[in-house]
């Protein structure tokens, strides 16, 4: 069999007629490109509403016993609109009459508005088709869920494998993203940006040579172009680097999306529909020889709202059982912790502000002193805190890279609150004032790449 690619297209990348022209120019420019994955179409500007935003309107008004047929007929008209003018022949009245109708059945019968939400990728997925010549094969049919909604990836690989066949010459496939159907046949759908989920699973299931996602920026940035303007796309990073870098506040990719096909070494092409002769970021394994660190870091992203709450206890370092009490509180209280970093006789715990709310700070306080027999000053805690990580296998067992950035920091007068460095040395992260982080962001992009005044910074 010759290598498959699979071609998963975001909803920006079919909004309106001219991007589907684009995408139809894309997926024939090669022969390889034999199963597409499209989302909704998506926003044509920045005031217009997402087809799967409409949907979730419909179902919610159905629910609520409003009438909703005038926010179905704006999907109606999304979907005609791009059919007229590409001339497509699929007769939409029928098929989009019965998505309405079955909107309605379901918002009345209690059911979830996942059925509604799924008709965005089911009716683009036709249009797609008929404009590739390729086969519509319903996401029902090959991606599995199990009947508490939660995706079945074994059975979901096997149904894929069975059913796309390549042995027909030149033949193309369009499975629509973002939703499957649980053992009973209900619809299902994963969570929001999903389809890069589906995309990812079809690409492990008939064992794709690559997985490209096509959206609308010309791959993941080294770091936000909002805090470093001119900012230029990575050309190859692992797949640890990018779960470290999306945990950390960079998204271009679902994070659901990376273990398919991070399990089977398959590499993540991502490149934008508007520029596709741009290289994008090519995600590939710690193993392949493309992953050889040419640079010492690959990225910096960061995060803003946490909180680190401290605690002190004199001869804390003897004290068996100490850690284990302090996260006994945090479990039973359901609130996780991002980081801990500890010293001799002082221990920190960095949080998500939003795990804090609702008074629930001063409780889980409260609830160290008593559990820990500390005193009020012994327990503390210090807002404002922003997170950012600067990411690189370049940066192991390499001296000198703490150094610059710390050094970095110092010259920009940022004061460091918290430092964590995994034991991978794949990321140093530093807590700073909230206040601080863009001049932080800048300092360390300045001191490892450049001065990101638009150009290569060194590359
Ligand atoms: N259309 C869905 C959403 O807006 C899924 C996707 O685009 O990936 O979340």
């Amino acid at each position: 069999m010759n290598a498959v690619r699979v071609s998963k297209f975001g909803g920006t990348s079919l909004a309106d007629a001219a991007q589907f022209r684009k995408v139809r120019e894309i997926v024939l420019a090669d022969a390889a490109r034999r199963v597409v994955v499209p989302s909704a179409p998506g926003r044509r500007s920045s005031e217009d509403d997402k087809v799967t935003d409409l949907l979730y309107r419909c179902h919610a008004l159905a629910a609520a016993g409003e009438d909703f047929a005038g926010v179905f007929a704006e999907v109606g008209e999304r979907f005609r609109g791009i059919a007229d003018e590409l001339g497509l022949s699929l007769d939409l009245g029928p098929v989009l009459a019965e998505a309405e109708h079955q909107i309605g059945l379901v918002a009345i019968d209690g059911g979830s508005a996942e059925y509604a939400a799924s008709r965005g990728e089911a009716i683009n997925g036709r249009l797609v088709a008929e404009l590739l010549g390729a086969e519509y094969v319903d996401a029902v049919e090959v991606i599995r869920f199990d009947g508490e909604g939660r995706f079945d990836a074994a059975a979901s690989y096997a149904l894929v494998a069975d059913r796309l066949d390549f042995s027909e010459e030149g033949k193309r496939y369009v499975v629509p993203g973002f939703y499957g159907a649980d053992y009973e046949g209900a619809v299902r759908t994963f969570s929001r940006g999903g389809s890069d989920v589906t995309g990812a699973v079809v690409a492990r299931g008939v064992g794709a040579s690559v997985y490209e996602n096509w959206t609308d920026v010309p791959g993941l940035l080294v770091t936000d172009p909002r805090v470093v303007p001119g900012a230029f796309p990575i050309e190859v990073m692992t797949y640890r680097e990018l779960r470290e870098l999306s945990y950390s506040g960079a998204t271009v990719l679902h994070e659901d999306a990376v273990f398919p096909v991070r399990e089977a070494g398959i590499p993540v092409v991502i490149k934008s529909t508007n520029a596709p002769a741009e290289p994008g970021t090519r995600i590939v394994s710690g193993h392949d020889p493309e992953a050889a660190a040419i640079y010492e870091i690959t990225g910096i992203a960061g995060r803003k709202d946490f909180t680190v709450i401290t605690l002190e206890k004199a001869m804390m370092n003897s004290a068996v059982g100490f850690g284990r009490r302090v996260l006994t509180v945090l479990e039973e209280m359901g609130i996780s912790f991002e980081h801990m970093p500890s010293g001799i006789d002082t221990m920190s715990l960095v949080v998500a502000d939003e795990a804090l709310e609702g008074g629930r700070l001063e409780a889980v306080k409260a609830r160290l002193r008593e559990e820990l027999g500390l005193i009020e000053d012994e327990v503390d805690h210090d807002a404002d805190l922003a997170l950012i990580a600067t990411v690189g296998r370049g940066m192991s067992r390499k001296p000198g890279s703490s150094a610059k950035l710390f050094g970095a920091l110092a010259d920009a007068g940022v004061n460091i609150r918290v430092i964590d460095q995994g034991s991978s040395e794949l990321n140093i992260i530093v807590g700073v004032a909230t206040a601080d982080y863009e001049k932080a962001v800048r300092a360390i992009y300045a001191a490892f790449i450049g001065d990101g005044g638009g150009g290569d910074g060194g590359r």
